[in-house]
């Protein structure tokens, strides 16, 4: 089976939209809309037919066109059993461990608590293909808002175990301030020096960011290695345990 097609829409100031499509059967899904317009225009311009949406999150920048694209569209929504009170329109619960079939495609799902309680993701190992919503970003990591930070922890660690050649599809373009951010704690990371210049070309040039490889977030950003000794010394904690590692970086990109 052909791999997912993956289309990348952004919206409002800083959001990316997903389309993937299953060439066989014309199905398409939507990660995260959190308006409709753009969504619509970019499934209609490939001639493909709207048919799921997965949720991340119940936060309004990716929940907003639920309703409005069910109502549409008839779309079948797919979000966290654990947060359906929040996920407007919810069809389909699912949970850490899970997997969903979406025509044939198989997406793992893995409770990511931590930026909020009933956050997920969706792996599909067969596309490459991670969408993790606000709990992992190119160089950084969603605000821990509702959970904690050993949960964060814990949801960055279980993302890390996936495989190098993995696609990060994260829901914000953020890069370019989180490479600020981490040159500030890891400053002396050769890997790192080097892809913050590669961003600031992208950047200049008006290109994406997103997606990244996950062996690339492995080796250069700073809140998938807070258990690496140079890490925990650079911010002052030396042998510290990797959750009050990751609380300090957390902490210091929140005063960024
Ligand atoms: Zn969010
Ligand atoms: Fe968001």
């Amino acid at each position: 089976m052909a791999p997912l097609d993956i289309v990348q829409i952004p919206v409002l100031s800083d959001n990316y939209v997903y389309l993937a499509h299953d060439t066989a059967s014309g199905a398409t899904l939507v990660v995260d809309p959190a308006v409709a317009a753009p969504v619509v225009a970019a499934a209609e311009a490939r001639g493909w037919r709207l048919t799921h949406i997965l949720n991340t999150h119940h936060h309004g920048d990716h929940t907003g066109a639920n309703l409005e694209l069910k109502a549409a569209h008839g779309l079948t929504i797919v979000g966290a059993g654990h947060d359906a009170a929040r996920i407007p329109g919810i069809d389909v619960r699912v949970g850490d461990g899970d997997s969903y079939d979406f025509a044939g495609h198989r997406a793992q799902v893995m409770a990511v608590p931590g930026h909020t309680t009933g956050h997920i993701a969706y792996y599909f190992a067969d596309s490459d293909a991670l969408f993790c919503g606000d709990t992992l970003f190119a160089l950084g990591c969603g605000r821990v808002f509702e959970g904690t930070m050993d949960q964060m922890w814990r949801s960055l660690s279980a993302l890390r175990a996936l495989p190098d050649d993995t696609r990060v599809y994260c829901a914000h373009e953020y890069t370019q301030a989180n490479a600020r951010f981490a040159l500030s704690v890891d400053g002396d990371n050769p890997a790192l020096v080097q892809r913050a210049a590669e961003i600031d070309s992208l950047r200049a040039a008006g290109r994406p960011t997103v997606p990244s490889a996950l062996g690339e977030e492995k080796r250069t950003n700073p809140f998938l290695r807070a258990d690496d000794p140079a890490l925990a010394a650079a911010v002052g904690l030396a042998a510290a345990d990797p959750v009050a590692v990751f609380a300090e970086v957390r902490g210091l990109k929140d005063r960024f």
